[in-house]
């Protein structure tokens, strides 16, 4: 998934926790914000791997990965075994801090779904890798509409 639609997908679960009162308003842009950052294990992994910094051969390698949806270049805490660890520690935090807890819940919830979703629609798969100035991008025409529902919801809600 993109970074956009993960951005997205966090805003509009926190402003469920907004209108619910366990987060103040800008908790909504924090738990965005750490929804996309949630993917830099990947660069992190990229980089453990193969040893290259470069970013834009990371991403080249992130739009294959999106097509091909290969587990290997996922690390541990996108991994099912990751969740089960991550959410107890996450419903943990909660009972401490509601606020955190939240966002944390928010953020990485809503990533994970996202991932997973796509994963398991792999079999309908209309990505495809389209070339845009020398650097290869996996384009999904879904998930472009998923970002449109999920801001229009948000901005509805905030209205
Ligand atoms: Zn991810």
């Amino acid at each position: 998934m993109f970074p956009h639609a993960h951005f997205m997908a966090a805003i509009l679960g926190a402003i469920f926790g907004y209108k619910y009162g366990y987060i103040n308003f800008y908790d909504i842009l924090l738990t965005g914000i750490l929804a996309v950052i949630i993917d830099f294990d990947h660069y992190l992994l990229f980089f453990l791997k193969y040893g290259i910094l470069n970013p834009v051969t990371f991403l080249n390698k992130m739009a294959e990965i999106s097509v091909t949806y290969s587990e290997n270049d996922r690390s541990f805490i996108h991994r099912k075994i990751g969740m089960l660890i991550i959410f107890p520690i996450i419903g943990t935090v909660f009972l401490l801090s509601t606020r955190i807890g939240f966002i944390l819940f928010v953020a990485y919830g809503t990533h994970m779904l996202l991932d997973h979703l796509h994963k398991f629609n792999k079999t309908f798969s209309g990505s495809k890798i389209v070339n845009i100035y020398g650097m290869k991008i996996a384009w999904d025409i879904r998930e472009e509409l998923l970002f449109v529902i999920m801001t229009g919801i948000s901005i509805y809600m905030l209205l």
